[in-house]
């Protein structure tokens, strides 16, 4: 067992104008100027300044995808095929560049985000594993004010899925697709199809993808070629595109937008208190089942988990106030640590995981 912080490393998406950000040469500090307008002073409002350090575990300025890759998420995919699960979450502002970082941008091949880069290694890596056979299966589950959607399948309606929790704490999504690949081909042809679904969730069904949290999950199942009885390696790495983290002026907004920003706010404030909770020994009770982004992701954020925060900031001058928000958050969590263990488990507790799932699935069938 080791003890692993959660990494944080902050991603600033270049800047058309003025910046508010200065880059320590360390590659791991930034500084950050905030002007602020001080009302009644004697001579009436007066501008002040405040000025922010932050360190984190990684800075990137105008970082490649490859960089960012690198620097996020291609040792928790290795750690994966050692049975560590593995969580990489962007949190930021919208506009800030998160889904850019995990799906990446279309105009070339060099913009692949963490997903696609992230299914590569897992294929490249099994494949020079030749005592191992392996079962690698995917899910895009969508989550949009509370409700889950499944991006793998659009015909399949929010009350159809559903999270349960066995006894042993084993969370699953029942109702949700979960598919089987043999390739990175067909892996990247199902993010696609997920990521389509989430545009015409958006255009058609009035799901502002920014105002969803995504959640694409690679679940990985190694065993000894030819052997029945050995060692199973079991893990799960977890991609989240969190929903954008911007604060909603309550005096601006009202109807829908006031209820999606409230559940936003509430699902990123628990999943703070969650990754808070888990970081503290004393912590009797971590709130896991308060919201379902981190009810959803109870086993990828417990234990035995590699957990990797992605802080995207956009450092125009005019998003000062939000960059300092995140920031902040992104610090708060640095302060975290966590055991982590390997899932080696006999083949006998894979049948009951199966078995597991299964019952999920027939009380799912059962309540329809
Ligand atoms: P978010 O998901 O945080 O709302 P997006 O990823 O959609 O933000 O980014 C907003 C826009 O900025 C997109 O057009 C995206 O392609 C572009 N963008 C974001 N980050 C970068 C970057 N590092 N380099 C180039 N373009 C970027
Ligand atoms: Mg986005």
């Amino acid at each position: 067992m080791t003890t692993s912080a959660v990494r944080v490393v902050l991603r600033a998406r270049p800047s058309d104008g003025g910046t508010c950000i200065t880059f320590l040469p360390d590659k791991k500090g930034i500084s950050i100027v905030q002007q602020k307008v001080i009302e009644g002073r004697p001579n009436g409002s007066q501008p002040a300044s405040q000025s922010y350090q932050f360190k984190f575990d990684n800075v990137l300025a105008a970082a490649s995808q490859e960089e960012v890759y690198e620097a996020a998420a291609s040792e928790v995919v290795r750690s994966a095929l050692e049975g560590f699960n593995g969580t990489i979450m962007c949190y930021g502002q919208t506009g800030a560049g998160k889904t850019f970082t995990m799906s990446g941008g279309k105009q070339s091949y060099k913009q692949r985000g963490i997903i696609p880069r992230a299914l590569g290694q897992v294929f490249a890596e099994v494949k020079a594993m030749p005592d191992r056979e392996a079962k690698i299966s995917v899910q895009y589950l969508e989550i949009y004010n509370e409700a889950l959607y499944d991006l793998l399948d659009i015909t399949t309606q929010p009350h159809e899925i559903s999270i349960y929790e066995s006894s042993r704490g084993l969370v699953t999504v029942s109702g949700l697709r979960t598919a089987v690949v043999d390739s990175e081909a067909e892996a990247l042809a199902l993010l696609f199809e997920g990521e389509t679904n989430r545009v015409i969730g958006e255009h058609q069904l009035n799901r502002e993808s920014s105002r969803s949290h995504s959640i694409f999950t690679i679940m990985i199942e190694l065993r000894p070629v030819g052997e029945s009885g050995g060692d199973v390696l079991l893990s799960r790495v977890a991609l989240v595109d969190l929903a954008g983290s911007e604060r909603v002026s309550k005096t601006k907004s009202e109807g829908l937008v006031l209820r999606e920003a409230g559940h936003i706010n509430k699902s990123l404030s628990i999943l703070e208190q969650v990754i808070l909770g888990l970081g503290d020994k004393n912590r009797e009770h971590v709130p896991f089942r308060s919201c379902k982004l981190t009810h959803v992701l109870k086993n990828s954020l417990g234990g035995n988990c590699r957990t990797v925060l992605v802080a995207n900031v956009w450092s125009d001058a005019a998003q000062t106030d939000e960059t300092v928000s995140t920031c902040r958050f992104a610090q708060r969590m640095m302060r975290v640590t966590c055991e982590v263990s390997a899932n080696v488990v006999q083949d006998s507790s894979v049948r009951v995981r199966q078995l597991e799932r299964q019952v999920a699935d027939l009380q799912q069938e059962l309540a329809m």
